[in-house]
């Protein structure tokens, strides 16, 4: 048996992959570039985010004939100027997934499975049970005691079972809409995580 050290080893390996490459008189790096180049012809570009964490890295998705053929870092996002971590790069594979839910899923009170309801149908009941908790958890009042010790009771107008949560992938203008929207039902608990 051949003793091959390590090093005498990784030599080796190097110049046949070399020798292959280059007796079949292909540069691999200039057509793997013009694939790529070819790959991404004709796309349109549209700037996303990415889903996965907090960090809310900014996507360039390549678009072609209404399918998702590449993604990368957005050099214009000025959280990931670019770069991405490992996960994004399975996006791809979310986008296409046959597990990905399309509609909105709703489990009945009592039901064991999810179904599929249209967006209107979900906006209707979010709508619909927002009112109903608001009506029922609205605090008109509030009894306080002033500085004297004397009790008083003052207008609260709260809806006391409503809170509002934001998300790292919610942009600027999409918080300044939520806000709105909190102090139009009344809520005062709305969180938010801020990253975008
Ligand atoms: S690219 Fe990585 S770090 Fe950035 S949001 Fe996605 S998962 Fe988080």
């Amino acid at each position: 048996m051949v003793n091959v050290t390590r090093r005498g080893f990784l030599k080796l390996t190097g110049i046949s992959a070399v020798a292959v490459a280059s007796g079949l008189g292909f540069d691999l790096s200039a057509a793997e570039a013009k694939g790529f180049a070819l790959k991404l012809e004709g796309c349109t570009k549209i700037p996303s985010i990415c889903h996965f964490c907090s960090g809310g890295c900014g996507l360039l998705l390549h678009i072609k004939d209404g399918k998702l053929v590449h993604l990368e870092g957005n050099p214009d996002n000025p959280i990931n100027e670019g770069g991405l971590c490992p996960k994004a790069a399975s996006l791809e594979q979310v986008a296409y997934s046959p597990d990905r839910p399309k509609l909105p899923l709703y489990r009945a009170p009592g039901a064991e499975d999810f179904k599929e309801i249209s967006w209107d149908e979900a906006i209707e009941r979010i709508a619909k049970k927002t009112k109903e908790v608001r009506d029922k958890t609205w605090k008109k009042t509030d009894e306080i005691t002033t500085s004297t010790g004397e009790k008083k009771i003052v207008p609260a107008n709260r809806a006391e079972g409503i809170a509002m949560i934001g998300s790292a992938e919610v942009d600027n203008e999409e918080s300044y809409l939520l806000t709105k929207f909190a102090r139009l039902i009344g809520t005062p608990f709305h969180e938010h995580q801020a990253r975008i």
